[in-house]
């Protein structure tokens, strides 16, 4: 039965309405609302590469935000409640670390331990307890014991995009899914289980990888900034990267409580940029918690020209990519969740001239 029945039969004027919104099309929408945040971190502490890292002292500082505001969850809780329909907590939260440093256990451990927080660790198994900087798997064991989970980021930290010096498109796929299922047999062995939860080395994949893992049962992480839903791209879910220039808590607040963007379809189905590119990306999009005017796409810091067409919306592409990593993000305000945004964010992968991809 629709949720909301009793609050409809308790007001006989608003009966219509509530006849509506227990209609199916309504209940489907609504539970599209079910939503989670997924955060990202690489090094905490203040002695390391400023643009990937989040200090102590701000690290805490957000963790201190969440318990008071949110529901922080297990990665795994999470997308196995949003793949199977099924409701979050609002406010659900999952917090990530990429590349297994060993400041992860000194100063994040603790702070997450604190609050009982439980937080995921995507690794290179290869590296562990060999790279001066990272953890050593007695580490790992231990944090596994209190509250982490530790998932697949390939053997080596490869730009997974990167061919070999005349590799076909068949031997190239081939290769690197034989990295992630290599790196996924070490990590199982080493911890006891295999979650198939894959954390793009830069961010950066394309549809043909993207497919290949689904088809074997992975789940992909990127780096885009967007909340998750039963309708996202298993194959791609966006992070909310929390390090670095992103670290600062009042601007990520608005992020930490955004809502997955609902895209029904885009035009755009591969990142990487080709020397053919459209001019357009267009989103049609289900508007039924915003105003389509009330859309904002921006590139680069700068707000674009868009056109919209009753749900549909066109988003000019730039006319020139930069090389490595860029992104085109859209924001509305959610006419029901006051304050909070729908976010969605549209990658863009270009290589250099020689077709290797920059760190
Ligand atoms: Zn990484």
């Amino acid at each position: 039965m629709c949720d909301s029945f009793k609050l409809c039969i308790s007001n006989v004027g608003i009966l219509i309405l509530c006849m509506l919104s227990c209609s199916p099309l309504f209940a489907e929408q609504k539970a599209m609302l079910d939503n989670a945040v997924i955060l990202q971190y690489h090094h905490v502490a203040d002695n390391t590469p400023a643009i990937t890292s989040t200090r102590p002292d701000v690290f805490a500082e957000h963790m201190a935000y969440l318990a008071e505001h949110f529901h922080v969850m297990p990665l795994k809780s999470i997308v196995e409640a949003l793949q199977a329909g099924q409701p979050l907590p609002d406010k659900a939260i999952a917090i990530t670390f990429d590349d297994g440093y060993a400041n992860i256990l000194t100063n994040a451990h603790p702070v997450m331990r604190q609050y009982d927080f439980p937080y995921t660790v995507f690794i290179n198994p290869p590296a562990i307890g060999v790279a001066g900087n990272q953890l050593t798997w007695d580490e790992v064991s231990m944090m596994d014991a209190q509250g982490a989970d530790f998932a697949n980021h390939t053997l080596d930290h490869l730009h997974l995009l990167n061919r070999l010096t005349s590799e076909s498109d068949e031997a190239w796929l081939a290769r690197v899914i034989t990295n992630i299922e290599e790196a996924e047999s070490q990590l199982a062995d080493k911890v006891g289980y295999s979650l198939k939860y894959i954390a793009y080395p830069f961010g950066e994949f394309n549809t043909e990888v993207k497919h290949a893992l689904l088809e074997r049962g992975y789940v992909g992480f990127a780096q885009f900034s967007g909340g998750v839903a039963n309708f996202s791209d298993f194959g791609a879910i966006p992070r909310f990267p929390a390090g670095g220039r992103y670290a600062n808590l009042k601007t990520l607040k608005t992020k930490m409580a955004s809502l997955a963007f609902p895209v029904i379809d885009n035009s755009i189905t591969d990142p990487v940029v080709t020397t053919d590119m459209p001019a357009d990306m267009t989103l049609t999009l289900n508007n039924r918690d915003f105003y389509m005017s009330m859309v904002s796409c921006f590139w680069q810091g700068e707000r674009m020209e868009t056109t919209r067409n009753g749900n549909v919306l066109t988003v000019p592409l730039p006319e020139k990519f930069p090389t490595g990593r860029s992104r085109i993000n859209c924001t509305v305000p959610s006419k029901e969740h006051t304050g909070r945004f729908y976010w969605y964010s549209q990658p863009f992968f270009k290589a250099r001239a020689d077709g290797s991809f920059p760190d």
